[in-house]
């Protein structure tokens, strides 16, 4: 007979009666703290002498007051901020410190310590021992500290090359100054600003800035340093993020790395918790607080696609700053600023190692100029040199190629030419209002150059006409090729497929072919060319019909090349003397592009071609 168990028990019970009582002893503890107030009142208690010891604790501060004879003792409790001048501030006003070390990992693995056995084994009894990233192995090695900083020494002039940004920041930073003056005049108050960018751009570098220029104090936190946190934890550290600067405004909230704990949610079985609630208790914070009082929230992410779209919406992240890669003039800038601190033999020498540097952000180039600094050193030298700074580009590049491809001269004299190409059919067909730049800066693994049209929103309706205008525009970039190179090359496969996904749709999807007539082919999918990716387009049809249906789209792709030809043949010279300009400064702007085409000399002017050229 088997032994009976009684009615109650399920294998479950165990943890979970070991979770609650851990929970509980957590809550005791917490409760027999008495109230918290702010770090301010504490460091203004500290300076006034008013502080008689503390007891510090990773996350929080605890202390007793001074009193006279035979009062009763009077306690604090204080969520603790980073703080690297609090230590010499309570030694100089004689308060006995105790307990934990400061940033001694041991006392936060001690408090968890408990707990955390607990966790790891009701974790193993759900998962069976899973090791999947994220899961209990890496439980407890949660770090995301407030950092509060006040007198901020960063100011715009250490940011270079990014004046869009600093311009559209501008805004803010006149909000922080002066936030009754916006109150009264009634001007629309930002809210929460994404910075947006690659790596190294200088995102965080120019959040400082802000705070600097604005003498605000600058509360940040890192998103990267809450994944790997209890379940609880990271969404009271955002509450207690926001608590605190709301009691020091006017100031800025600063989230780096937003997309480590932005991640859009995931359904499925087992989401992740913890991130979750982290993200769900940033969102109220955000809804939560009135920007009039003087708050701004900055984040900065280099993966917005990611970002979950609630964060994005009207009222939470909704205004977003382009961080881009610098050009060349840009990097000559960013080189002067990193140069202050750098003794070169000759200044002039920077013009030249911003046109050495394609394709590097700002971390890059200091980089450069201080692996050069120390070869000098190395060579006792006291200047830097020409050989100094081109050594230093040299093994940068090495590094760089890792992350994306360093072309060549032919290769970057093909990429502009083509790129032109696009972007002179896009001003003819469209207007220079219509196209925002061009740029042969590389741009990650595949993309070698890029052209940037407006507007960017995305479109539900498209009339043939539009279709067979954003065909001509992506064959702009082949035809370029063929008529300076007399050759095409491998750049182009993208434009192809675009162009043909487009052309395919018109013709089975939309019944835009005369010859096929007003019929649809495909099986009610959602317009395929919008989404990125081949279209999926293929319902029931005969082979003749699918003959037919290729027949079409080679057609209409021959006709549109044709009509490029015909374009952009009668303005070679045009894209060849725009190819040249863009050679030299990386990046065109579309009313730099259109001063151009206006020069004489330029050959035919851009008006509109017949519209009816299919
Ligand atoms: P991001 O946050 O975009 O990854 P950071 O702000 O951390 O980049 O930049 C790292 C460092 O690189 C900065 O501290 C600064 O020294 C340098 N840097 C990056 N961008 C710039 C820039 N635009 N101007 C001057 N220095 C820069
Ligand atoms: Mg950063
Ligand atoms: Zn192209």
């Amino acid at each position: 007979m088997k032994k009976e168990q009684p009615s109650w028990w399920r294998p479950w019970v165990l943890p979970v009666l070991l979770v609650l009582g851990a929970i509980a002893v957590q809550e005791l503890m917490r409760a027999q703290q008495p109230a918290p107030f702010s770090y301010s009142e504490f460091r203004e208690a500290v300076a006034q002498g008013k502080v008689e010891s503390v007891l510090l604790f990773p996350t929080r501060i605890d202390g007793h007051y001074k009193v006279g004879p035979g009062e009763n003792p009077r306690t604090f409790s204080v969520v603790r901020v980073e703080d690297p001048a609090l230590l010499e501030e309570l030694t100089r006003h004689g308060v006995k410190v105790s307990g934990v070390v400061p940033d001694s990992p041991w006392m936060s693995i001690g408090m968890w310590l408990l707990p955390l056995g607990l966790l790891i084994f009701v974790n193993l009894a759900r998962r069976g021992g899973s090791t999947e990233p994220g899961g209990y192995l890496a439980v407890g090695r949660s770090k995301a500290r407030i950092y509060a900083e006040k007198d901020i020494p960063v100011r715009f002039s250490d940011v270079a090359g990014v004046d869009e940004a600093k311009e559209e920041l501008s805004e803010v930073i006149s909000f922080l100054q002066t936030p009754e003056k916006f109150r009264k005049l009634g001007g629309k108050i930002p809210k929460g600003v994404l910075l947006v960018g690659p790596p190294g751009t200088g995102k965080t570098l120019l959040a400082r800035a802000v705070a600097g220029e604005a003498k605000v104090p600058f509360f940040s936190i890192s998103g990267s340093e809450f994944v790997e946190m209890f379940v609880g934890v990271g969404a009271a550290r955002v509450r207690d993020l926001f608590q605190q600067a709301q009691a020091q405004a006017p100031c800025i909230i600063f989230i780096d790395e937003l997309d480590a704990l932005g991640r859009a949610r995931q359904a499925g079985p087992m989401p992740h918790e913890e991130r979750e609630q982290t993200l769900n208790q940033l969102l109220v914070e955000l809804d939560g607080f009135d920007p009039r009082i003087g708050v701004i929230l900055m984040a900065a992410t280099n993966r917005p696609e990611i970002l979950d779209p609630a964060l994005l919406r009207a009222g939470r992240f909704d205004r977003h700053v382009l961080v881009d890669r610098p050009d060349r003039g840009g990097r000559l800038a960013i080189l002067k600023v990193h140069a202050r601190s750098v003794p070169l033999e000759d200044p002039a020498d920077l013009e030249a190692l911003a046109g050495m540097t394609v394709g590097m952000v700002g971390a890059d180039l200091a980089n450069v100029l201080n692996e050069a600094a120390l070869l000098a050193v190395r060579r006792n030298k006291d200047k830097v040199g020409r050989a100094e700074l081109e050594e230093a580009v040299e093994r940068a590049v090495a590094g760089l190629e890792k992350r994306h491809r360093v072309l060549n001269r032919l290769e970057r004299e093909r990429v502009a030419h083509h790129e032109l190409g696009h972007a002179l059919v896009g001003l003819a067909l469209s207007g220079a209002e219509s196209l925002r730049k061009v740029s042969i800066i590389p741009r990650g693994i595949a993309a070698l150059g890029y052209t940037i049209q407006v507007p960017t929103e995305d479109r539900f309706l498209m009339t043939r006409q539009e279709l067979m205008d954003r065909i001509a525009m992506l064959l702009g970039g082949r035809v370029a090729e063929e008529l300076v190179f007399h050759e095409v090359s491998t750049g182009a496969q993208d434009d192809l497929l675009k162009a043909t996904d487009i052309a395919r749709s018109m013709v089975a999807s939309y019944g835009m072919s005369e010859s096929l007539g007003p019929v649809t082919f495909d099986d009610g999918k959602a317009s395929p060319f919008l989404e990125t990716g081949p279209s999926r387009v293929r319902g029931n049809y005969s082979e003749a019909i699918a003959r037919r249906i290729d027949d079409e789209v080679r057609h209409l792709l021959e006709a549109q090349h044709a009509r490029v030809r015909e374009l952009l043949g009668a303005r070679e010279a045009v894209l060849r003397k725009a190819a040249a300009r863009l050679l030299e400064k990386e990046t065109l702007s579309g009313e730099e592009l259109a001063a151009l085409v206006a020069e004489p000399g330029s050959g035919k002017p851009l008006e509109p071609p017949a519209r009816d050229a299919a």
